[in-house]
């Protein structure tokens, strides 16, 4: 019992504090890089700077509180009405505002595990309970556990493609056998926050699954491909009840006018964006096949980090990538999640872990 202070809910208090992708320790001579959570390497383009300086000559002014300007070039881009579209501080702050918007206490939060961290802390907030459902060997949904877990308390299921951080992708014939099992007035949240790094077309298209299932949505993020980690911005398509609610428990103005800027430009130059994000697939794929020649057994990941699954020597492992000023995420005693960044990082984290291939 805390004693020395106001109380606090007791499910907040048990809450861990959030840990941050960590930096690595600066060594004399030697670049840091950091590797361990899943950013860009590459600064915004120039187009998107620009934008971003307008923007700052006005935060005077409070921001569009319904982000009118980013809503309406995302319902263009997708083909979808605004209606049901809902924006947040990044895809975490839209994760909180649907699940403030579906489940309370004593109510059911489904997803695999492992997966994004955020899931049973969001879930926790909101005081409802975490069904967190095992991956299977591969380090894949198991979309039939997943279906035998619902219960009538449930109320909304996460599925992350690809998964964070174990890197496959949810298969969309899997996608559409599990969703007939779905009672309808249950919400399922497809987490496409690394959909540009896919290449695998069997994986679930979330936006066409969303137009064919009346309690079928979409998250998606400006984090991560679009390189705007630091701006916080992320949205939700979804049914327009759905959209409704979480552009209902969303911060007011929580999306700054900076971030709704770079966002829209970010969509205008699409075209250079992804040409960036094939050059991180290429170098995805040529860090696995190195891996893979080392003696690693890895999964193919879908998205910009690569899986190393460790297991006991994962903290040995991730040490040494420290004391090398290489940031890297583990989880310990399962493996190390390297994210895609700078090649020079990637030729430095090879050398590095090439003593625990089998
Ligand atoms: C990084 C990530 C997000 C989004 O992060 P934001 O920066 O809050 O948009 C969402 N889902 C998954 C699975 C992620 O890994």
């Amino acid at each position: 019992m805390n004693s020395s202070g106001p109380r606090i809910r007791p499910e907040i208090e048990a809450l861990p504090t959030y840990k941050a992708g960590k930096k690595a320790d600066a060594t004399p001579g030697v670049t840091a890089y950091k590797l361990s959570s899943n950013e860009n390497p590459d600064s915004p383009l120039p187009s998107v700077l620009d934008a971003i300086a307008l923007a700052a000559t006005q935060v005077n002014r409070y921001p569009d509180p319904f982000a009118t300007q980013l809503t309406d070039a995302l319902a263009k881009k997708f083909d979808v009405v605004p209606a049901d579209i809902g924006t947040g501080t990044g895809s975490v702050g839209v994760l909180q505002q649907i699940v403030q918007a579906v489940a309370g206490v004593d109510d059911e939060v489904m997803y695999a595990w492992r997966s994004f961290e955020a899931y049973p802390i969001v879930t926790k907030i909101a005081g409802a309970t975490c069904v967190e459902v095992p991956l299977n060997s591969r380090g894949e949904h198991d979309l039939e556990e997943m279906a035998k877990a619902i219960t009538d308390k449930t109320r909304v299921i996460f599925i992350c493609t690809p998964n964070n951080p174990t890197g496959p992708i949810v298969r969309q014939t899997d996608v559409d056998v599990f969703l007939k099992k779905v009672p309808t007035d249950v919400l399922v949240v497809i987490d496409e926050a690394y959909i540009e790094f896919n290449r695998d077309n069997e994986a679930v298209n979330g936006l066409a699954t969303y137009r064919m299932h009346s309690n079928v949505g979409v998250l998606r993020t400006f984090s991560k491909a679009y390189g705007l980690a630091g701006l916080r911005v992320g949205y939700f398509v979804g049914p327009e009840n759905v959209a409704e609610a979480v552009r209902k428990t969303a911060v007011p103005f929580g999306v700054s006018s900076i971030a709704q800027a770079a966002a829209v430009a970010s969509l205008e130059a699409d075209t250079e964006l992804f040409a960036k994000v094939d050059e991180l697939v290429r170098r995805r794929e040529w860090l696995e096949r190195e891996l893979r020649a080392l003696g690693f057994d890895i999964e193919t990941s879908q998205a910009n980090f690569v899986w190393l699954p460790l297991a006991e020597k994962t903290d040995e492992v991730a040490a040494i990538c420290f004391a090398h000023a290489l940031a890297v995420r583990p989880f310990s005693g399962e493996g190390l999640r390297v994210s895609i960044g700078e090649q020079e990082a990637l030729e430095r984290f090879l050398t590095l872990v090439a003593p625990f291939a089998r």
